[in-house]
């Protein structure tokens, strides 16, 4: 299954609306995305920076570390990015049932609206484990699964310098999504550096849309 999941991905045949791993292409954009926040003292530091250079971002947060940061999701919420969902407490999506997933999606969806009225309609899988099943039940719920086309590798924790060095070794196209992690704050380092060299290379930065 894992296998067949990969030729998906690779070969691209699920449409946008199902499954996205890069986003519109024709405008020079790029997608920033942050897996496994709100962190306190890191992700208000990274909106601060998003700020700076005015630059829009999709934050992937996990359920429980958005209930005991209510005011950061309001202040995301606030200052235009997308919110979007990765979970209620992150476990191991490939160890548990569909109803298990389906519940991880729907308490951090329903905290999602609590705090800012919206309706998430944005779900990424921990460590991006996809199975047809949960692909399908997603698009029954009008959620669009977002995997990502570039990956920062920040997990790593190797010294923002090297990381900025790979992104610029082996330049971004137009239309990736890239992945970052604001449990660490490695990544504003990281982006303090790139964002400007990205928008000088004419790359506007912005948020996903739903679908
Ligand atoms: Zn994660």
């Amino acid at each position: 299954m894992r296998n067949k999941i990969r030729y998906f991905i690779r070969s691209k045949l699920l449409p946008n609306s199902l499954f996205l791993i890069d986003g519109k292409k024709e405008s020079k954009s790029l997608y920033l995305t942050f897996d496994d926040g709100p962190v306190q003292g890191i992700t208000e530091n990274l909106l601060d920076l998003l700020d700076k250079y005015q630059v829009k971002a999709t934050f992937f947060i996990i359920g429980q570390c958005a209930k005991s940061n209510p005011e950061i999701i309001k202040e995301i919420h606030h200052r235009g990015h997308k919110l979007a969902n990765h979970t209620y407490t992150h476990p191991a999506f490939h160890k548990i049932s569909l109803p298990e997933k389906i519940n991880e999606i729907t308490s951090t969806n329903t905290l999602i609206k609590e705090l800012t009225n919206e309706n998430c309609k944005i779900f990424r899988a921990p460590q991006g484990r996809w199975d047809l099943k949960l692909l399908m039940h997603l698009f029954r719920l009008k959620i669009t699964a977002v995997h990502w086309s570039r990956d920062s590798m920040d997990f790593r924790k190797e010294p923002p310098a090297k990381i900025v060095k790979r992104l610029i070794d082996e330049p971004v196209k137009s239309g990736d999504i890239l992945l970052f992690h604001d449990d660490d704050s490695r990544c504003i380092e990281v982006l303090e550096t790139l964002i400007p060299y990205w928008q000088s290379q004419g790359f506007s930065i912005n948020a996903l849309e739903n679908k």
